[in-house]
């Protein structure tokens, strides 16, 4: 039995998520783990919500709700909407944890103890209306380059110029609207990435299976232009993990907080022993550092994180550092899976323009199963993808209705009414089942091959080529026919149908598993294990065994819908 460690990108707390969030990290990383428990092996599946840093606060203040109270009840929120989706987190976890202060706060002083860290001075802009320092993004002003009024403390949008603030004319606070600002000076505490870079390089260049996207980005940043940088690891904020070294105080660093991007990925270690304490890991060992500490068992663990290329850099560099720098035997991460981003009608997904369909929305349309299957039929491996309502109804009503639903009404519909709702017994598989059992087996392993290596798109057409596989095979077998002249050669046919529902729920499970428990369920005897002798999966059933019909699994999506839909959600124009 293989033992996987599986992390999906953590989401942000602010509000709820579209579905190009969810097809660039959660999805596909439970469809891995759900899978990788299907071949019967060992998982362990965490995720977590981001709580830190400053768009936490405004988004609590518009809220008008304090901050911890806001996180936990959007957590609550991400939670209920990721168990809609049949998310099957082993823990789903929060970065505010105590769990994770201690653990970020640990690693921050053996980095320190290493020599890893260095404080450096800079002035940045404060505004006194707000009572804080302000990061880059939430000052405006007037560019000095093209007179654009409202160019950014970084940026100025409309001559891509960067800036820093002091550039700005007249200079406000975006939060406050204030003017009353000045730059001070304040203390933070730096990684060294800069000294790491020839070990992360060397541990990048180890890693020849990882996809080019995910290798390419992190050379990029490895390279390009001075190479490396030294990253900050702290913010002047109330909100976040104080700065501590261990359990001790760290002088001149009173008052400030991590850095929302240098405690976020240590939650993936945090989240586990959340679960520990939460007790949910009920039949799975409960020691966490089996999991991630190489000392402590984690050897034999494959770890795989899910996340879309906008993350890359932090997972293929400052998370690696953090762990490294540590000089404690951690688990590193061995394959990351990247995903490219999922558009929305020919534009992009618009949180604030509400553009496009979020994670919330979508489940009060559809069950999750339609959308687990168009999101990750379409996942946006090789390049970006777009989620249109058109293609998303003809991949429904094809796939899911026609081609799957069809076939499983269509055989336990024409059992019941000529064999009623039992097995049928009598006749025996000739050449053409024989045929259909080498076919499929044929796609089994082609379908095991690409979810192995999760190529999540390929693996989706291997399992539908499997359904289409039951449908040529029944019309061609055509039972309705051979009834008439020989009733027993129709009972085998049924027969081998029935036991291709049942086979079907196994091998579907991981991409829609309300169907598949549908299918299981209708069945007399349940799939239990991964199919690894098709001939005997498929002469499973005991002849003469009650069945029910099943509700239809599918319906399909009419014109009328779509227009509806696409209307609805093309948001508010500015
Ligand atoms: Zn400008």
């Amino acid at each position: 039995m293989a033992r996987h460690l599986i992390t999906s990108a953590i989401p942000y707390i602010n509000g709820i998520k579209h579905l190009g969030n969810l097809v660039g990290s959660q999805l596909p990383a439970d469809l891995y783990a759900r899978y990788q428990r299907a071949r019967g092996n060992e998982v362990l599946f965490l995720c977590a919500t981001d709580e830190h840093g400053t768009p936490a606060e405004l988004a609590a203040k518009k809220a008008g709700q304090p901050v911890a109270e806001y996180c936990a009840e959007m957590h609550a929120v991400q939670a209920r909407i990721a168990d809609g989706f049949r998310l099957s987190f082993d823990h789903f976890g929060r970065s505010s944890s105590p769990h994770n202060h201690r653990l970020t706060q640990h690693f921050a002083a053996r980095l320190d103890a290493e020599g890893l860290i260095t404080e450096v001075s800079e002035t940045q802009m404060f505004s006194h209306a707000d009572g804080r320092f302000l990061p880059d993004r939430y000052i405006e002003g007037t560019c000095p380059n093209c007179g654009f009024d409202s160019a950014r403390g970084d940026q100025c949008d409309n001559c891509t110029k960067q800036l820093d603030p002091v550039d700005l004319i007249e200079p406000h606070s975006t939060i406050s609207g204030s003017t009353d600002l000045e730059m001070r000076e304040t203390k933070h505490l730096y990684l060294r990435q800069s000294s790491m870079k020839d070990q992360l390089e060397a541990w990048i260049d180890s890693k020849a299976d990882w996809p080019v996207l995910t290798t390419s980005i992190a050379k990029k940043w490895l390279n390009d232009g001075d190479g490396l940088r030294d990253r900050g690891i702290t913010r002047d904020l109330d909100w976040g993990i104080p700065v501590k070294k261990g359990d001790e105080d760290w002088p001149g660093m009173e008052g400030k907080v991590f850095y929302v991007w240098f405690d976020a990925p240590i939650e993936y270690i945090a989240s586990s022993l959340e679960w520990v304490d939460a007790g949910t890991g009920a039949g799975v060992d409960q020691g966490w550092e089996r999991w991630w500490r190489t000392d402590k068992g984690a050897d034999d663990v494959r770890y795989t994180q899910f996340m879309g290329k906008d993350n890359v850099p932090f997972h293929t560099l400052s998370f690696p550092a953090t762990i490294l720098g540590s000089g404690e035997p951690w688990k590193l991460v061995d394959y990351i899976k990247s995903f490219n981003y999922l558009n929305y009608e020919g534009g992009q997904f618009s949180t604030s323009r509400g553009r496009g369909v979020f994670m919330d929305q979508a489940l009060e349309i559809l069950p999750a199963d339609y959308w687990r299957w168009w999101l990750l039929s379409h996942a946006p491996e090789s390049s970006d993808s777009e989620f249109t309502w058109e293609n998303f109804q003809t991949s429904v009503n094809k796939d899911l209705a026609d081609v799957l639903g069809n076939f499983v009404s269509r055989v336990t519909k024409f059992c019941r009414s000529k064999f009623g709702e039992i097995v049928p017994e009598g006749g025996s598989y000739g050449p053409q089942e024989e045929t259909l059992i080498a076919d499929i087996t044929t796609r089994l392993a082609a379908y095991e091959r690409q979810m192995e290596a999760m190529e999540v798109r390929k693996s989706a057409q291997e399992l539908r080529a499997i359904w289409v596989l039951g449908n040529e095979y029944l019309q061609s077998a055509a039972p309705w026919v051979a009834y008439k002249e020989d009733p027993d050669r129709a009972a085998a046919i049924v027969r081998l149908s029935l036991n291709l529902i049942r086979f079907y729920a196994t091998l579907s499970s991981p991409f829609i598993p309300d169907a598949a428990q549908a299918m299981a369920s209708a069945m007399p005897e349940s799939p239990d294990a991964w199919p690894t002798d098709l001939a005997a999966t498929l002469n499973a059933l005991t002849p003469g065994a009650a069945f029910a019909v099943p509700d239809n699994l599918f319906r399909k999506i009419t014109d009328e819908e779509v227009e509806e839909w696409q209307a609805s959600y093309a948001g508010v124009r500015e």
